[in-house]
């Protein structure tokens, strides 16, 4: 409201807010504005967190009655952070920072809803923050290593592609999985230059192959929204090109369906720029989210990842083996090539070539492996099927 029609409405909302607070309580009760938007409301006697919610039902309810300010009829929405006295606070300090930790649950539960404050939000917070200060000391450390895992063409019988996929080597806990980390690292930004720190890994570590006799060999590299929607993705990608002298014909970006969601146009516009270089897209896990069909024709894509969930039931599901005939002709008639994730099984891979299927990558030919294994697995990968 300040931002749109000025401060001195907002002045003006603020006021109207308290005087609806406070007409919604007994006047003995303290109804106080704390800093900003926010309001403190101490109900000093209650029999049972009952009253409570009921309490904070009415408050909920009245806010859903807009504010006439100056002609104009606005809407607001309300989060609602509960403590209760001694349990979730031994006193006022410790009691409103809970109560603040409750609001925020609120608000990240999409508003107009009431959260009693919980230990494990404050454990959670606190794991997070953890996280989040140890991720920034891995980039400074650089405590990150990659794994490739390969992608085996089932026609020509070898492998023709590496996925590279990231591990935190934690000073104490170990290999962390990228499950742990990604999302927070997107999150807080520092995606940007964990993702800038693989592609140039990846690519030199490509080129060391290439140089060694594996010319030809691509590296598929995963690629969040956050890092391509970033300024100069385009030029970071030449940049490292250069530096490492792996030619762009050999690279190639997985990127999922939900990078599609916001900025369609832009998203496509940096995709179209990537193609022109001569790097390849490939959409990953296809089939977990919209899966949607028209999205297909537009995104300058070569390649279609099959998620591992399709394939994982293929050989109990008849239905689940026409979905997936259905999708690789489909993908294969719009000229896209075709890779079945998570083959765990001979059975599942026969079935697979049955259908045409181009690539698979899975257990079955191999699990992620560290660069310093790549050319055992590349001298023994044509051997295993
Ligand atoms: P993804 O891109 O779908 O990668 C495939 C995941 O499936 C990998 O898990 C791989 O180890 C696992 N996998 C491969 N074959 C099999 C199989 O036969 N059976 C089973 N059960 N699993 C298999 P991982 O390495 O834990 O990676 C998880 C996800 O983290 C990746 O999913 C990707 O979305 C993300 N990720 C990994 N590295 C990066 C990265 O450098 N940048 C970004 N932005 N995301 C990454
Ligand atoms: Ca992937
Ligand atoms: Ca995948």
């Amino acid at each position: 409201v300040n931002d749109t029609l000025g401060h001195s409405f907002g002045d003006v909302l603020l006021i109207k807010v308290a005087e609806r607070l406070s007409s919604t309580v007994n006047e003995d009760i303290l109804v106080a504005r704390f800093g900003g938007d926010e309001f403190i409301i101490l109900l000093p006697e209650i029999s049972c967190t009952d009253e409570v919610v009921s309490f904070a039902d009415k408050l909920i309810k009245r806010f859903r009655e807009p504010w006439h300010i100056n002609g104009y009829d606005l809407f607001s929405t309300i989060s609602v952070g509960i403590t209760i006295y001694p349990r979730d606070g031994s006193d006022i300090v410790e009691l409103l920072k809970n109560a603040d930790m409750a609001m925020y649950k609120a608000k990240e539960m999409g508003k107009n809803n009431y959260q009693f404050y919980k230990p494990s939000m404050r454990e959670k917070i606190i794991e997070r923050s953890e996280l989040e200060k140890s991720l920034h000391r891995a980039i400074l450390n650089n405590e990150f290593i990659l794994e490739y895992q390969p992608q085996f063409d089932i026609e020509e019988n070898r492998i023709v592609s590496l996925e590279a996929l990231i591990r935190w080597a934690h000073p104490t806990k170990g290999l962390i999985p990228p499950s742990a980390f990604i999302s927070l690292a997107e999150e807080t930004g520092l995606i940007s230059e964990i993702g800038s720190w693989v592609m140039e890994t990846a690519c030199r570590e490509m080129k060391a192959l290439h140089d060694y006799g594996y010319k030809g060999l691509m590296v598929s590299i995963n690629i969040s929204s956050v890092q391509l929607q970033k300024e100069g993705f385009v030029d970071l990608v030449k940049d490292i090109l250069e530096r490492t002298g792996l030619e762009p014909q050999y690279l190639e970006l997985e990127i999922t369906e939900s990078l599609m969601i916001d900025n369609f146009d832009d998203n496509i516009a940096i995709l179209n720029e990537l193609k022109k270089l001569g790097i390849k897209i490939s959409l990953d896990d296809f089939g977990t989210g919209y899966s949607s069909l028209n999205y297909l024709k537009q995104i300058p894509l070569s390649t279609l990842k099959i998620d591992k969930s399709f394939i994982t039931d293929i050989e109990k599901d008849s239905a689940q083996k026409f979905i997936i005939e259905a999708i690789i002709s489909l993908a294969q008639k719009i000229g896209l090539e075709v890779t079945a994730e998570g083959v765990e099984s001979v059975e599942q891979f026969k079935y697979l070539k049955e259908l045409h299927c181009d690539r698979v990558q899975g257990f079955l030919v191999s699990k992620p492996e560290p660069a310093s294994k790549l050319v055992a697995m590349l001298e023994s990968g044509s051997k295993v099927l």
